[in-house]
Parts: structure tokens; C-alpha cells; sequence
């Protein structure tokens, strides 16, 4: 124990003495001090405590007896990081000698990026009233250093694009090439337009259109996928222009509107501004169809044993039907045509989804009008 506790004793007491017990990086000013002041100091360590009913006594490990009315002993304050300890958190002795405390810089950050620490886990000196306020400080820290991390990815590619180039991979293709089923049962009968196919891939839904006369713009994030599409669309002798975007890019699909925009089992990622969902509901022209198909989403809800299996998709991670449902069906600028469940129709490829999800809503106004 630090011996910064002593000269409150020593206001306490007729006759203090204290035991130093071996106790590592002891102030050998301070000793001096407390030694002169009269406090008698014994550099030699406790054996044991005896309670003779009441009277007390220290014994010392040389057997030497020391009569006392009270006793105090000093402990020492540790962090509990057993929990923590794979992360490496890097621990330092306490300024005043009463043990070990978190290292933290004055934002509370450790020397862990993106780990935290406030209170008496980072002082252990601190009392309710300044653990409190220190809770707080690195609390708004905390809320400053998250919206700095969305910053940062809202400014920076996404990474999106290296990971679907690389599930196309540079070989054969991945798709089959066919329409979805849910998009011909939905568009078949549309008069034919310009539509937008969002996650186009490798150009199965956007050959159709063109084939059926709709002014195609494919967008997808993979150059790949897109680099396919546009062989096979030279192939059929269709048109077909493609652009690589992320839909989570600033302005995705520029100032152009269409009739349609279809996103067929296309997920982006959840940001904080909904910028994609928001460019997405964009796109539709007045008096244009949302078309958004995917998988009945039962299976990603489905307990996964985590020691056998990794989870393959967070849906909470990515703009759903249901929450681009929730967000039209209150706007009065948008009319919800459709949203069920219903079988796939036969002959859409897919290994375990045979359910699908259609969400058909149509824009009635322009968001500038309505508002
Ligand atoms: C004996 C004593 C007397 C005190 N008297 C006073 C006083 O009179 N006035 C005053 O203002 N202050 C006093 N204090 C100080 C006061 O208790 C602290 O300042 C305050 O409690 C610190 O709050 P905290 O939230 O940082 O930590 P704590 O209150 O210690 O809260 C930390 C919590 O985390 C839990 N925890 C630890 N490890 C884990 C883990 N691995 N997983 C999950 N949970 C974990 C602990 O069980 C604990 O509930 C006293 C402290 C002590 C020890």
C-alpha cells in the first residue's frame, strides 16, 4: 500500500506505527517524514493477527508483539480484465502506489483501438462523484469516436467491390443466366420503359428487359459481373449500359429517373443516413414501379451454432423488404402495391430458398410536391 493514507492516521491516533510488510517501492522520503514526525515505522513484515477477545495484537514474522486498539490493513486495487485479457490491454502502477489501473489517454481511449475505459478501472483513487463524471466524459468520447468511424466509411470505398469481384472470381460464370421467376411473373406485363436493374450481376434480368425492348441501365458493384453481362448482351445483340456502383456510393445512379427499378435479392449494407435506400427510392420516376424481390428471410433468423458453423449473412446489417416497406407505407408520396410471401416460381435456380419475399410499390408524386 502507498503510503499517502498514513498522516490521516496520524491525525486519528495518540500513537500510529506502521509496518511496511516488504511492501515494493515504498518512499523512502515519506518514511523519513512520518518517522520524524514521531510515527514509528517498522520495515519488517507482519506474521499474523491475534484477537485475544478483543485485545489485539500484531505479530511480527521476527516474533516481535505489537499491542493495538485498531488495526488497519492497506489493500491494493487491481482492474478484472481476466475477461479482457486476450486483448492485451496494457496496465501501469497507480501514480499514488495503490496498484494497478488501466493505461487510458484523457479520452478514456486504452491501448486497445476501439476499447474504452472510465471510472475507478482506469483510477482507482477516483470516488463516486468523479468515476461518475469520467463515466460520462468518455461516454460522449465514445458516441465522438463512433460517429468518426461512419465518417470514414461513408467517405472511403466500402471494400463492397473486392469482395463481389472475387465471388465472380476471373472463370466461368456464377449465375444461370435465366430472369429471375418473381421478376418475369411481376414485369411481363409492364409496357416496356427504362428501367434501372440494381445488383444487375452477370445480366440475367437485364437481357430479358432489353430483349423485350426496355432501356436497360445495369448497376452492380462487381466490374466483373458487368464485364459478363455486356459479352452476353454483344452475344444476344441487345444494349444494355452498365455502370459499376456501390449503392452506398454518394449519387449511385446520377439525376436519371425511371419507370422501373428493380432489386432482385440485391442487399447493401445499412448506413447510418440510408444513403443507399435513399438513392434507391430516387431513382423511381413519378408514376414509376419499385420492384424489390427476395429471399423469405425465416433462415437468417435460425439459431446457428457458432462453434460449428459461422454465420453467413446479418440481415440487421443490410437494408431489407421489410424496412423499405416500413419506410414507404407512411409516405404519402408512394403507393404500396403489393408485399407477400409466395412459392418461387419453378425453374429459378436455388439451393435452399424456395420462398420468396415481392415488395411492388409505385411512386405517386414527387417527394418536393408532397412535402
Ligand atoms: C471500500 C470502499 C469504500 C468506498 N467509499 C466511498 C465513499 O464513501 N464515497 C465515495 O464517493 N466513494 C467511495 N468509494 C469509491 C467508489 O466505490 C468508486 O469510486 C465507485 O464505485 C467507482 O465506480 P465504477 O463504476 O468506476 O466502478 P465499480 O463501482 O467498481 O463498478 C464496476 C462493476 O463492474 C463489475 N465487474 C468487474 N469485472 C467485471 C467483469 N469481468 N464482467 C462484468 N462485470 C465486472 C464489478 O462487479 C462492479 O459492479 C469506496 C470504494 C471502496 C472500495
Amino acid at each position: 500500500m502507498g503510503l499517502h493514507p498514513t498522516p490521516l492516521m496520524r491525525h486519528l491516533c495518540e500513537e500510529l506505527t506502521v509496518v511496511l510488510h516488504n511492501a515494493p517501492g515504498v518512499d523512502a522520503e515519506a518514511v523519513r517524514a512520518l518517522r520524524e514526525s514521531g510515527v514509528t515505522v517498522i520495515d519488517g513484515s507482519v506474521g499474523r493477527v491475534i484477537d485475544h477477545d478483543g485485545a489485539l495484537l500484531v505479530e511480527l514474522a521476527d516474533g516481535t508483539a505489537l499491542p493495538a486498539d485498531a488495526i488497519l490493513t492497506g489493500s491494493r486495487v487491481h482492474p478484472r480484465l481476466e475477461a479482457l485479457e486476450p486483448l492485451g490491454l496494457e496496465v501501469a502502477a497507480h501514480p499514488a502506489g495503490i496498484g494497478e489501473v488501466l493505461v487510458v489517454d484523457p479520452t478514456g481511449r486504452t491501448s486497445v483501438d476501439g476499447v474504452f475505459a472510465a471510472g475507478n478501472v482506469s483510477d482507482g483513487g477516483a470516488q463516486v462523484l468523479q468515476a461518475a463524471a469520467n463515466g460520462s466524459l468518455i461516454g460522449a468520447q465514445i458516441a465522438f469516436s463512433l460517429a468518426g468511424e461512419d465518417l470514414q466509411a461513408g467517405a472511403r470505398p466500402s471494400g463492397v467491390q473486392v469482395e463481389w469481384d472475387a465471388r465472380y472470381g476471373d472463370g466461368e460464370p456464377i449465375w444461370s443466366g435465366a430472369p429471375n421467376g418473381s421478376l418475369v411473373v411481376e414485369a411481363e406485363g409492364m409496357p416496356p420503359g427504362r428501367v434501372l436493374d440494381v445488383g444487375a450481376g452477370e445480366g440475367g434480368d437485364a437481357i430479358w428487359f432489353a430483349e423485350r425492348g426496355w432501356t436497360v441501365t445495369a448497376v452492380d458493384v462487381s466490374a466483373r459481373a458487368l464485364a459478363r453481362l455486356g459479352a452476353e448482351a454483344e452475344r444476344r445483340g441487345v444494349e444494355v449500359r452498365s455502370l459499376v456502383r456501390d449503392a452506398n456510393d454518394l449519387v449511385p445512379y446520377g439525376t436519371d429517373r425511371y419507370d422501373l427499378v428493380s432489386l432482385q435479392y440485391g442487399s447493401f449494407p445499412r448506413t447510418p443516413e440510408q444513403r443507399g435506400l435513399r438513392s434507391l427510392l430516387e431513382a423511381v420516376a413519378v408514376g414509376g414501379t419499385l420492384l424489390v424481390v427476395g429471399h423469405e428471410p425465416t433462415w437468417t433468423r435460425e439459431t446457428v451454432d457458432v462453434a460449428a458453423q459461422t454465420r453467413m449473412y446479418d440481415p440487421e446489417a443490410f437494408v431489407g423488404i421489410d424496412e423499405i416497406a416500413a419506410t414507404l407505407v407512411a409516405d404519402p408520396v408512394w403507393r404500396i402495391e403489393l408485399h407477400e410471401t409466395r412459392d418461387r416460381p419453378a425453374g429459378a435456380s436455388s439451393g435452399h430458398h424456395v420462398q420468396d419475399v415481392v415488395f411492388r410499390a409505385v411512386r405517386v408524386s414527387d417527394t418536393d410536391a408532397a412535402s
